[in-house]
């Protein structure tokens, strides 16, 4: 059981950077309005993930860790209609088999926190505390346990970037959300809660890609798009700076990038990769995010013609005066 454990964990949990994702992800399910991530020392002995949302009860905890325990889905039919984060009921489980895990929690209701030590999927430790509304997780040692996969771990300042661009993905899909990164008590991210997605794209792209922005927005009834485009020519050999969400959630969607790609490269041929930023919003039932476990890659149904609509978007931006 415990290999089967740790094997499974290594699907989900890749390096210090998946633990603070899917962290982050539940801090976001669990309605939260600051979220603060810190890391000390090597990249992987020290993390917390500090939110000030719903908090969990005893009774929350005391499933929490259990793998294929999620409190998200409560039936068979909200599989196909995801619009949590978190819905496998994996990540803490996982993260508890590879790494120690201590948790501080309360909800608005309860009168005391709960601080509790988590260690293969099992409470250790647990006893009443006073705390803020909200949780803390504390992540130690990962990869403790499995001493050939904490081997692999690339050097510190690594292991960190995949840390940051995490925080900066996530923190792009949801500016009403404030979120900040520090390692080794020096702040390196800090956002506060924006109305204008555009102060976001500032403050995490900066001002070569915020101030060359092209926007364009299409609404139906069945989907939002909200596209920007970097209008600086810039070249770019990668898709780097492409970033596209669906109903918040950061994906990697090739078609969606290579159908940007043709547009703009036939007005600008010198970029083959466009700097942009897709926020999609639509029916979760078109959505199949389900394809791996890590929930980066996605697919739209082809039932509907929302590949169709992007493009007119697309076409659209680019070319104003077409119509
Ligand atoms: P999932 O997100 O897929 O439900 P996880 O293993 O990530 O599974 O989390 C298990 C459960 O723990 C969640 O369903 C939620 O009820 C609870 N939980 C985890 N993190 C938090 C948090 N920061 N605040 C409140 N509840 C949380
Ligand atoms: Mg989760």
């Amino acid at each position: 059981e415990a290999t089967v454990s740790k094997i499974a964990a290594g699907e989900i949990i890749e390096n210090p950077a998946s633990i603070v994702k899917e962290l982050i992800e539940n801090s976001i399910d669990a309605n939260s309005r600051n979220i603060t991530v810190e890391v000390k020392g090597d990249i992987g002995n020290y993390i917390r993930v500090t939110d000030d949302g719903d908090g969990m009860t005893k009774e929350d905890l005391s499933v929490a860790f259990l793998r294929h325990s999620t409190s998200k889905l409560k039936t068979a039919e909200d599989l196909n209609n995801i619009v949590s984060l978190g819905f496998r009921g994996e990540a803490l489980a996982s993260i508890s088999h590879i790494s120690k895990v201590e948790v501080l929690t309360k909800t608005d209701t309860d009168l005391s926190g709960i601080r509790a030590e988590i260690e293969n999927g099992n409470i250790t430790k647990i006893n009443n505390v006073g705390l803020p509304n909200g949780t803390t997780f504390f992540i130690y040692d990962v990869f403790y346990n499995t001493p050939v996969r904490k081997k692999y771990l690339k050097n510190n300042n690594t292991e960190f970037n995949y840390i940051l661009e995490v925080v900066q993905k996530i923190s792009l899909g949801n500016p009403n959300i404030a979120f900040k990164l520090i390692r080794d008590n020096k702040v390196v991210l800090n956002t506060t809660i924006e109305n204008d997605i555009k102060n976001r794209i500032f403050s995490i792209l900066g001002r070569d890609i915020a101030t060359n922005l092209l926007n364009n927005s299409f609404e139906s009834e069945s989907y939002k798009i909200n596209i920007y485009f970097s209008n600086n020519k810039l070249y770019r050999s990668n898709r780097f700076h492409q970033y596209i969400y669906i109903n918040g959630r950061y994906v990697r969607n090739l078609d969606i990038s290579r159908l940007i790609e043709k547009y703009y490269y036939s007005l600008i041929p010198l970029n083959r990769y466009p700097v942009f930023l897709l926020f999609l919003e639509i029916d979760p039932i078109l959505v199949d995010v389900n394809i791996h476990p890590k929930k980066h890659e996605v697919k739209l149904s082809k039932d509907n013609n929302v590949m169709a609509i992007i493009g007119e978007t697309i076409e659209e931006i680019l070319f104003p005066n077409r119509k």
